[in-house]
This record gives C-alpha cells, sequence and structure tokens, in this order.
C-alpha cells in the first residue's frame, strides 16, 4: 500500500505526515488493519526497538476538584464513586510508588486533582518528589498537578521532577464543548511553561468523546508542533456519573488505528497507551505494543486496571520487554536536545529547545502537559464508572456483554486499593 510504505519512510526520517495522509491512517478497513500496524511497528523499532516502558500513577489527592472536565470523574458535580481524598502525605506517596517501581516501573507518575497547584502545594509535591528519589535510585520523576503559575515549573525541576504532564486532550476547535472552566490555551501555555523550565514536556490526548478524525489529527499535530517528548493516548472510560458516560463509541479496531496514527505524526517520541486500555483494546493489547512503547502499570488514577502481572505477562508473550532503569527512553537526538534545553534552563536562557516530535532537528514551539487530568491522559483522572465488581478490568472481557451502543461497563471498575486505601497497590 503506498501510503503506509510513503507513511514508514517518513516516519524513519521524522519527516510529518500531511494531514490527508494522517486522516487516511483513520479510514483505513479492517483488512488493512495488520498492514497498519506493521508499518507502525517499523517506525517503533526503529526508535524504540522492542522495549516497553512501565509508568506507574500515584494519586496524590483524588477528586473534589472545581473544574468541569466533562470527561472526568473527579470534576466538579461528578456522581462517580470513586475514592476521594486529599494530600498523600510524601511518605505515603513514596510506599506507593516504592510498589510501582519493585513492579518493573521506570518512571512515577505523581497526579493531583485540582485546577492547578498553590505555592504551598509545589513545596509539598517537591517534598514527596525528594523522599521517592532517596528511596528509589534512577527513577524519573513526572509531576501532573495541573495549570501551572510562573515560576513553579522551575520550583518542581529544580526539587528533582524530571517531566511535567498536562494533556491537551482535544482539538482546539472541540476544547469549548469538553471543558468551560479553563481553556485549550491555557493548556498550551502550562506545557510551554513545563518546556521553558527544562521539564521533559508529556502532553496527549482523549480519544473517544465524540470527536471527528479531524480533531484527532488536529491534536496530534498541535502535540507535534508542542514537542511533547511523551504522548499519552487515552481512550475515554464514560465512567457513570460524568457527562459522558454514553460515549461509548470505540473499538479495538478504532484505537490501534488511532495510535497508528499518533506513532506516524510523532515518530520518535515516546507514545503512552493510557487509560482506558483494558476497557477498550481488550484482547487486542499486545498488538498495540506494536506501535506504543509505553504503558502504565497497574492501576490508573481513579480505576483499575488489569494485575500488574497481567501487564508484564503480556509484555513478554508479545516479544518485547520491559525497558530497564538504566536505559535512555528516548532516541539520542531527543535526548540531546532536552540535556541542553535543561541545561538552558539552569542557566536561565529559557530556552526550551529540542527535540520535537518533529522533524529533523526542529522543534517548535509549544509544550505540553497533564494538569488537568484527563480521562486517561497521564493516567489523568481517568473517570471511572461503577464498579461493577472489585475485579480489575480483564484483558479478555470475554463474558462481558456488550451493549446495543458498545457499552462495556463490565470492564470498568472504580480503584479500590492503593493509595487512599488500606489495601496494597496493584503493581
Ligand atoms: S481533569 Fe483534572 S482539572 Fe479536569 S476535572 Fe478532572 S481533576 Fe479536575
Amino acid at each position: 500500500m503506498d501510503l503506509l510504505n510513503t507513511l514508514v519512510e517518513k516516519g524513519l526520517r521524522r519527516e510529518l505526515p500531511t494531514r490527508e495522509e494522517a486522516l487516511a491512517v483513520l479510514a483505513t478497513s479492517d483488512d488493512e488493519l495488520l498492514d497498519v500496524v506493521a508499518a507502525a511497528g517499523k517506525v517503533r523499532r526503529q526508535w524504540f526497538g522492542r522495549r516497553v516502558k512501565l509508568n506507574y500513577l500515584v494519586n496524590l489527592k483524588s477528586g473534589l476538584c472545581p473544574e468541569d472536565c466533562s470527561y472526568c470523574s473527579q470534576r466538579l458535580g461528578s456522581k462517580a464513586e470513586i475514592l476521594k481524598y486529599t494530600w498523600l502525605k510524601p511518605d505515603e506517596a513514596s510506599q506507593a510508588a516504592a510498589a510501582g517501581v519493585a513492579g518493573g516501573a521506570k518512571r512515577v507518575c505523581l497526579v493531583a486533582s485540582g485546577r492547578g497547584p498553590t505555592d504551598r502545594d509545589v513545596e509539598r509535591v517537591g517534598r514527596t518528589i525528594e523522599a521517592i528519589k532517596e528511596q528509589n535510585e534512577g527513577v524519573e520523576v513526572c509531576a501532573c498537578l495541573g495549570l501551572l503559575s510562573d515560576g513553579q515549573a522551575e520550583r518542581l525541576k529544580d526539587a528533582g521532577a524530571d517531566a511535567y504532564n498536562h494533556n491537551l486532550n482535544t482539538s482546539e476547535a472541540t476544547y469549548g464543548g469538553i471543558t468551560k472552566t479553563h481553556t485549550y490555551a491555557d493548556r498550551v501555555d502550562t506545557v510551554q511553561k513545563a518546556h521553558a523550565a527544562g521539564l521533559s514536556a508529556c502532553s496527549g490526548l482523549i480519544a473517544g468523546m465524540g470527536e471527528s478524525d479531524e480533531d484527532l489529527v488536529d491534536v496530534v499535530y498541535a502535540l507535534r508542533e508542542l514537542d511533547s517528548d511523551s504522548v499519552p493516548v487515552n481512550f475515554l472510560i464514560p465512567f457513570e456519573g460524568t457527562p459522558l458516560a454514553k460515549e461509548w463509541n470505540l473499538t479495538p479496531q478504532r484505537c490501534l488505528r488511532i495510535l497508528a496514527m499518533v506513532r506516524f505524526v510523532c515518530p520518535d517520541v515516546e507514545v503512552r497507551i493510557a487509560g482506558g486500555r483494558e476497557v477498550h483494546l481488550r484482547s487486542m493489547q499486545p498488538l498495540a505494543l506494536n506501535i506504543a512503547n509505553s504503558i502504565f502499570l497497574g492501576d490508573y488514577l481513579t480505576s483499575e486496571g488489569q494485575a500488574g502481572q497481567a501487564d508484564l505477562d503480556m509484555i513478554a508473550d508479545a516479544g518485547f520487554e520491559v525497558e530497564g532503569a538504566g536505559t535512555t527512553t528516548l532516541p539520542k537526538h531527543r535526548a540531546d536536545a532536552l540535556a541542553e534545553a535543561g541545561a538552558a534552563a539552569a542557566g536561565g536562557c529559557g530556552s526550551a529547545g529540542a527535540a520535537g516530535c518533529g522533524p529533523a532537528a526542529e522543534k517548535t514551539e509549544e509544550g505540553a502537559g497533564c494538569g488537568s487530568h484527563s480521562g486517561g491522559g497521564c493516567g489523568p483522572c481517568g473517570g471511572h464508572a461503577e464498579p461493577a465488581s472489585t475485579t480489575p478490568a480483564s484483558t479478555g472481557a470475554a463474558e462481558g456483554a456488550t451493549a446495543a451502543n458498545g457499552a462495556r461497563t463490565d470492564l470498568v471498575a472504580v480503584r479500590r486499593r492503593g493509595a487512599g486505601t488500606d489495601l496494597a497497590p496493584n503493581a
């Protein structure tokens, strides 16, 4: 297929596909799907080999958010029966993080609900980062605290943060229909602040909120422009008790096409399958590892994932390997650019520089982060539905009934273990 050959060649050169080519990936037929996965796999292997990076979410503060993100179980007015608690103490967060690291996670993602942190919150998270780094040598820490004010990204960097997550979530054109309490521009601004401080920018999207193919392509092009090092791809978990509870419109095939499109547009960045992996990819999860090079281990912010051991088994069975702590995730050109950006920020230059997902060389302007947590984002506050059971979503889901609208609420379980509970975390 000429389209796929072209996309592979461009991906190997880090050249931006045309919008028409990106849209064509989303429009491929089921008969073409394995060819699409194989083509995206060539690009994935060029930049990331057969390594899978594991990330571990620690929800520092859950629920009770004043923002109104429609996809989020922690939003203002959410009726989802999620865990609600205020800030974990540094030693509690560190203990949760240690479980993820022991399970094979290389990065710990510290997430807190809310519009954005106060300076006191930033200090508190700084102490948490220090505690985690003291107890887990070599671990990467990403903070996801919402919209940042001036100077906060620099303070997080000084405290030892390696990255900052704030997702764009959807296209600029549709953003206002998803959230009214902050804007797309607010999100872009926070990603840029993280970039300018020399933090690695992590910013992604949520698919399945009723957006068009054009919207998906728009947000992925925007992420490339922002030069995000990591792009979490969330698949909406339509939580009961949230405005998007009825938006069950993803199939495993659609998820694979979306991941492939992201890989072709951002060939050399960490493409992470985030919230909704088990719910929407189901038994196709291992196939998705041929496209994405990163996943979350264990549970999400407010919902449960499959058992951590099942994640590890899946990686091994599919012929991939867990990325070790001593390995640099990003390709050399991006890692070097990030190091330069960090040095420039430390020297007060503030230029973010670096490696974009983009083509040769360039980088671009913006950055991106999680901030308001998405339904799946950084692990964003993935909203979840009712605890259909206390059993984590399973990979197979064979027996689960699929409703006329494709709803698989049987695969959604509200998190009832780990951070904020007395039960051991899933890692
Ligand atoms: S995504 Fe973040 S900011 Fe938005 S409602 Fe959820 S917790 Fe609040």
